[in-house]
């Protein structure tokens, strides 16, 4: 009898593969090619033990790929990344607003519960927590993409320039010590701040922070977005 009840573990895949799907999805999303090697780096994992998984996925229906090389979510392996994503932004609220963790670290402590969240209790975190359409660190929710669309990269910003800082890319929030950085000088999303200098022949560019002036490399910078703000008079 216990046959006929189809569990969530039986519908959803492992969490192994929950982060796959995760990468790949924001992989897509950016319209970056979907690619082993790339997959390898960002999950930091070895490359025959991506070839073992993607063949896996393959098999089960997660992943389709073409010409042997390009690798796209089929539907069901990208809902699948839409409900593993939405879960990991939901717990990284619920982390942040009532368990008080610092801003830098919900993003980690996250990737170990997301896996573990049952439909039924992500929906009572989604109407708990408003709705968000955006992670703590700016990122959007499965669905909500439109919401970041106008805001630019700090590589291309301009000196003068008023900006709000808006989101942190998903890149840069598996840098434990980045996050820290920017937490500690204060560029987080909301945080009205100025454009003093940009040096492309520098790769380098200063922003200024309440009474501080933060330096950033643009390998850093190009994974922090902005609004920036309309001049008045
Ligand atoms: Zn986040």
């Amino acid at each position: 009898m216990a046959q006929m009840i189809k569990t969530q573990a039986e519908i959803r895949p492992t969490p192994t593969i929950e982060d796959y799907l995760a990468v790949m999805y924001v992989m897509e999303r950016d319209e970056d090619e979907v690619i082993a090697a790339r997959l390898a780096e960002s999950l930091e994992v070895a490359p025959p033990t991506v070839t073992v998984t993607l063949k896996r996925m393959e098999r089960d229906g997660w992943i389709a790929t073409e010409q042997g090389k390009n690798i796209r979510l089929t539907d069901k392996g990208c809902a699948a990344a839409r409900s593993v994503i939405s879960r990991h932004m939901l717990t990284e609220w619920m982390l942040a607003r009532m368990l008080k963790v610092p801003w830098s670290r919900v993003h980690a402590e996250a990737d170990q519960i997301e896996h573990t969240i049952s439909d039924e209790i992500e929906t009572q975190m989604r109407a708990n927590l408003d709705d968000p359409q955006l992670c703590p660190h700016g990122n959007p929710l499965p669905g909500y993409e439109y919401v970041a669309a106008d805001w630019v990269p700090l590589t291309g910003v301009l000196p003068g320039e008023k900006i709000t800082i808006r989101r942190i890319h998903e890149t840069a929030e598996d840098n434990p010590d980045l996050l820290e950085f920017l937490e500690k000088n204060g560029i987080v999303p909301g945080a009205a701040v100025g454009v003093i200098e940009v040096l492309p022949f520098n790769q380098t560019l200063s922003l200024q922070v309440g009474d501080e002036k933060v330096a950033l490399g643009f390998p850093t910078a190009r994974y922090i977005y902005a609004e920036r703000m309309k001049d008045e008079g």
